[in-house]
């Protein structure tokens, strides 16, 4: 299928050029975001392939209808920057990757914890430095801690098998169990009691309007003076301004984000050159205990290899059958949150 394809990195374009390989599409790789400025771009285009920071509201879809464009291929899980209900009105299909690998982002968010934990983005910087002092740098046994992993879906379970073997005590939030996370020990609670009990807090459900800001100051005072708080999941879960008076009250003792609410004017670009004109990302960095990664969570080989090829097989099968069973239907979300 003739596809304009938005927000390509060079990795973007190698893994999508060796999935297609046998496939034939004609991908058109575009380097900007997809926006109400860009979305013309895509006019003649029957699909148009889009990433986590891309606009798919209103105006852009009804700009993209306009251009002929039928299918929004998402290579990505999350739908929550696409305004389903719009598209469907429209006539326009959204497909997306479902799961392309729950455990690069459960094994980055290990990652976080164990280097916010040890402090490793301090003492890299430190011994380069040649200094080899210790203050500063103290962390805490995991095994025996209470970890409180809120959303229990793919990744969730993912993070709770790792915890569970590092010989956490896991207490889990979801609405819907998942009787997997059960058998590998952890107890469901109520997000207060979750919120309460928990020395690590990581959040793994997606973004409705039920969870934009579950993390905000109301929730911050319930939660155990110096708990550790890692959100690899999307950025408008968490209110980064309450979060800042959480670390500075020390309420929050520990802070690792790979998703941020403003992402979508930073992350994916290199603006090292540039003056930093987000205030808000700016305190962030002044924090010793907090790490920031600009959403790589999911950026490992074998993801972007079940990425590319389930992007590109949603549109072969789409082609070939006009149906697509990683259709993401508009009843699934009761109203859109970008
Ligand atoms: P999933 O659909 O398998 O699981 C999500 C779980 O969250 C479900 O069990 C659902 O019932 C639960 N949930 C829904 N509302 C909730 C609420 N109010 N409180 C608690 N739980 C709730 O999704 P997944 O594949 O595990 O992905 C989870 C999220 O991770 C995605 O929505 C996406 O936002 C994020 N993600 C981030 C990256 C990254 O690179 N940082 C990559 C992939 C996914």
């Amino acid at each position: 299928m003739r596809t304009a394809v938005f927000s390509t990195k060079p990795y973007d374009r190698r893994f999508l050029d060796r999935a297609n390989a046998d496939l034939g599409h004609e991908l058109v790789y575009f380097e900007p975001r997809l926006s109400e400025e860009t979305a013309p771009l895509a006019e003649g285009y029957p699909a148009v392939c889009a990433f986590v920071n891309d606009a798919l509201h209103r105006p852009v879809l009804e700009t993209l209808s306009r251009g002929g464009t039928k299918v929004v291929a998402l290579r990505c899980a999350g739908f929550n920057h696409v305004d389903l209900r719009a598209a469907e009105a429209l006539g326009i299909r959204v497909v997306r990757v479902p799961a392309y690998s729950p455990h690069a982002v459960a094994e980055h968010t290990l990652a976080l914890i164990l280097a916010l934990n040890r402090r490793l983005h301090r003492a890299y910087n430190r011994v380069r430095e040649g200094n080899f002092n210790l203050d500063g740098l103290l962390g805490f046994d995991l095994r025996g801690k209470t970890a409180g992993v809120v959303g229990t879906g793919r990744i969730g379970e993912a993070v709770i098998r790792i915890l569970s073997g590092i010989g956490c005590t896991v207490l889990a939030h979801d609405p819907f169990p998942n009787e997997a996370c059960e058998a590998l020990g952890a107890r469901y609670v109520s997000i207060d009691e979750l919120f309460a009990e928990s020395d690590i807090i990581t959040l793994h459900c997606p973004l409705t309007p039920d969870t934009w800001h579950l993390i905000d100051e109301r929730a911050i005072s319930v939660m155990k003076p110096g708990v550790m708080l890692v959100n690899t999941s999307r950025g408008e879960i968490v209110d980064t301004k309450a979060v800042i008076e959480g670390l500075k009250s020390e309420t929050i003792g520990h802070l690792a984000l790979d998703v941020y609410e403003e992402e979508g004017d930073l992350f994916f670009r290199d603006l090292s050159d540039r003056v930093l004109s987000d205030d808000v990302f700016a305190r962030l960095l002044t924090f010793p205990n907090v790490i920031i990664t600009g959403h790589q969570a999911f950026f490992t080989r074998e993801a972007m290899e079940n990425i590319a090829r389930t992007t590109l097989g949603n549109l072969s099968e789409l082609d070939a059958t006009g149906r697509c069973q990683n259709t993401v239907s508009a009843d699934v979300v009761t109203a859109p949150t970008a």
